[in-house]
């Protein structure tokens, strides 16, 4: 084993402790700890200023407000997923007793790939929920005319795409409905958290009920809703962290460009190119291992990369419909979803967060490119 300091994957974008304890402090004198505080109201405010959207509700996770769009589109039947994802976006379909069914992703992105929707679609579709993985947006033109054509509704999970925008226009504008996470691992965090946009008040207001055990006023329930508040002290961390996303982005970006840089003339290697009117967020840095050009398998390479100390992730592996919930769907079957299956066997992501030092740049791809 290597003496060497430990890489991770990803390491949390932490605001400055001494800007925390004066919110800290006002919070204290406030008393005021959550259910729509203040705290609350300004992040929700600056949040939908930076992010470019009008109508957007703070949650306490990632994963609740995928099951609050799905409840507030009331979305039954069946749902047309990736099997490319974290397991939240599946989670949250089945959680509403709504059956996914898995259509196979795109070589290039690892999105759902749209020329494969129709198929799956049958008389109980309701609604399509892609993923836009790696924060690559989805083909959103495509999905939304197969879903105009079908009369169904479109939830993003964007949860890997903060700060993402298309020719100037969030990605978060695209479907009825997106999600975010601002979980400790992503691009921005409140330690916990996530937000959901829609697309106008009348629906943003249903939202803050459903989020809220479904109060409409303090006598007034009006519909089964859950508690996915976030509280004071994470929105006062958010604010503070929120000052620094657009240096955070910037310096993902300089990592990812020094590993494409480092690692070009390696055969064997492919990873994601920025697109022609995008603004990436870099939220990951996947590989693709192409193991007998590269002499060595993925695998193999992540075990070589902790034996250094460098600790990659194989982020989408395994697939969501391998875990045993899902396995027995029809949709599951390997045979469905090949090209997702080979960049699952093929993936592997390396460290990448925000500040990250050069000296640690340089030794993640000298350890690949000696991996060979
Ligand atoms: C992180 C993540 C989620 C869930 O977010 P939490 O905040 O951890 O609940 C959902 N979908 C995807 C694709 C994610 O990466």
């Amino acid at each position: 084993m290597s003496e060497e300091k430990t890489i991770t994957v990803t390491s949390p974008l932490l605001p400055d402790l001494k800007e925390f304890e004066k919110y800290l402090e006002d919070i204290w004198s406030r008393k005021w700890l959550t259910n729509n505080g203040f705290y609350h109201r300004e992040l929700e405010k600056a949040l939908s200023g930076y992010l470019g959207v009008p109508y957007l509700s703070l949650f306490t996770n990632g994963t609740l407000p995928l099951i609050t769009a799905l409840q507030a589109l009331r979305i039954t039947g069946e749902v047309i997923t990736t099997p490319y994802s974290f397991v939240a976006t599946t989670h949250s379909i089945w959680w509403n007793g709504i059956k996914p069914v898995f259509v196979d992703v795109d070589e290039e992105t690892g999105n759902i790939d749209p020329e494969k929707i129709e198929a799956a679609i049958t008389p109980r579709t309701t609604a399509i929920m892609p993923v836009h993985v790696y924060g690559t947006p989805c083909d959103t033109k495509r999905i939304k005319e197969i879903a105009d054509k079908y009369g169904l509704k479109v939830i993003y999970d964007a949860a890997h795409a903060f700060g993402v925008k298309v020719n100037g226009k969030s990605i978060l504008e695209e479907g009825d409905i997106s999600t975010l996470s601002f979980h400790a691992t992503k691009v921005y965090n409140t330690v916990e958290g996530g937000a959901l946009v829609c697309r106008d008040e009348a629906t943003k207001r249903r939202i803050d009920y459903l989020k809220n055990f479904g109060f409409a006023d303090e006598v007034t329930v009006v519909a089964p809703g859950i508690n996915s508040k976030m509280d004071e002290i994470r929105a006062a961390y958010g604010l503070l962290n929120l000052r620094q996303a657009d240096r955070a982005i910037e310096s993902r970006k300089s990592t990812a460009n020094k590993y494409r840089d480092g690692l070009k003339d390696v055969p064997g290697l492919r990873w994601l190119c920025d697109i022609d009117g995008v603004r990436h967020n870099y939220s990951y840095f996947p590989l693709f291992v192409d193991e007998e050009k590269f002499g060595m398998s993925r695998d193999e390479l992540y075990a070589r990369l902790k034996e250094h100390n460098i600790l990659g992730r194989r982020y989408f592996y395994p697939l969501i419909s391998e875990f045993s919930t899902y396995r027995g769907l029809e949709s599951a079957a390997p045979e469905n979803l090949p090209v997702a299956h080979r960049l699952a066997s093929s993936v592997i992501c390396l460290p990448m967060y925000a500040f990250m030092e050069d000296s640690d740049v340089e030794r993640v791809i000298e350890c690949v490119r000696c991996g060979k």
